[in-house]
């Protein structure tokens, strides 16, 4: 029930005002987002690296309503490119199509991609498509497809709630593409998702066994214990070594489990969110843990009374 409320104020424009205009809430969400611009980002990849961790980096946004909005985020993501190389950063990028204007038409929006993944390709690096609600899955894997018969350079996030998800793998390692596999972010109704933990839990267990194998490198994207251990001990049974997949997770969640897999020879990579339109983002991680919703309100009372 609160995971569903937060994530239908996610969209609300008068929170979205009141949250991202105050001071207090805006240090607040620096616990997800180390920065509004990118040279907070690349510092923070900087770190993860010395902590022995890459990192892929996110402009935040999403559904742009303007080519030119659009054409700004695609710019903001090759300028991201440059700067991993020039710095010399273990990092790569990660995007969302409806920041690149996929609601305003899927040919504009593959043209935009078309020009990222390109210059990731001239660099050597890598774009990942993020996997959004599910008004946007076929149309977000019909671009991909099409990007991977391009370049390499590109993979996209498969959501083990969805029912469809298992299909999807098959057609995409078909395809020869890298997959970043996740539980799921967004509210979906039953016709077409899991509810139930132990059934998302499941089919994330039952496509990473699709995955691991699949001679394609793949990414675990999670904080789960369970679902780490469960990996850890089906790679072991597989033969499959530790340089073969990587695990994936959230700037500022669980960092003693990134750093104890770090330790255990296990490849770690830190999505670090940036910019200015983190609104969504920081609801989403709200609603995956009520415990960050009492810490947000708790701290959000105690800055703004008045001092004694
Ligand atoms: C690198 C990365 C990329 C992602 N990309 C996408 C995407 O493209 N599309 C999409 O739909 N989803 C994406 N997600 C989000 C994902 O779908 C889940 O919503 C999120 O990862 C929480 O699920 P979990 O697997 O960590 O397991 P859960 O069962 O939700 O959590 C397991 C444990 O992790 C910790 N934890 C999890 N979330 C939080 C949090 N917000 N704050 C504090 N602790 C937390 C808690 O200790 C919790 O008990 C991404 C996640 C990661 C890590």
């Amino acid at each position: 029930m609160l995971r569903a409320l937060l994530l239908q104020l996610a969209k609300s424009s008068r929170l979205r005002r009141w949250i991202t205009s105050h001071g207090v809430t805006r240090r607040m969400a620096r616990r997800f987002v180390p920065g509004e611009e990118l040279t907070a980002a690349v510092e923070a990849a900087r770190a993860c690296n010395k902590s022995g961790m890459t990192a892929s980096l996110d402009h935040l946004g999403e559904n742009v309503v303007t080519r030119e909005d659009a054409e700004r985020a695609r710019g903001s993501y090759t300028e991201a490119l440059e700067r991993i190389a020039a710095e010399g950063v273990e990092a790569n990028v990660s995007l969302k199509l409806t920041h690149l204007g996929l609601d305003l038409g899927g040919e504009f929006c593959a043209e935009q991609l078309r020009i990222i993944t390109r210059r990731a390709a001239e660099l050597g690096n890598f774009v990942r498509v993020d996997m959004e609600g599910s008004a946007y899955t076929d149309r977000t894997l019909r671009i991909v497809k099409q990007a991977r018969a391009e370049t390499a350079a590109v993979g996209t996030v498969i959501q083990a709630y969805l029912f469809r998800s298992e299909e999807d793998v098959r057609e995409l390692l078909a395809a020869g593409c890298r997959i970043r596999l996740v539980k799921g972010a967004y509210k979906e109704p039953p016709r077409i998702a899991f509810r139930r933990r132990r059934d998302v839990d499941a089919n994330f267990i039952k496509l990473m066994k699709i995955l691991l194998p699949s001679g394609i490198y793949h990414a675990l994207a999670t904080h789960d214990p369970q679902m780490i251990e469960a990996a850890i001990r089906f790679a072991a049974e597989q033969n499959i070594t530790k340089d073969k997949f990587e695990f994936q997770m959230l700037y500022g969640i669980r960092t003693d489990l990134q750093s104890r897999l770090v330790r255990q020879g296990y490849r770690v990579r830190v999505y670090i969110p940036f910019g200015q339109d983190w609104f969504p983002y920081f609801m989403r991680r709200l609603a995956e843990r009520p415990a960050n919703l009492f810490f947000f309100v708790k701290n959000l009372f105690r800055k703004a009374a008045p001092l004694a």
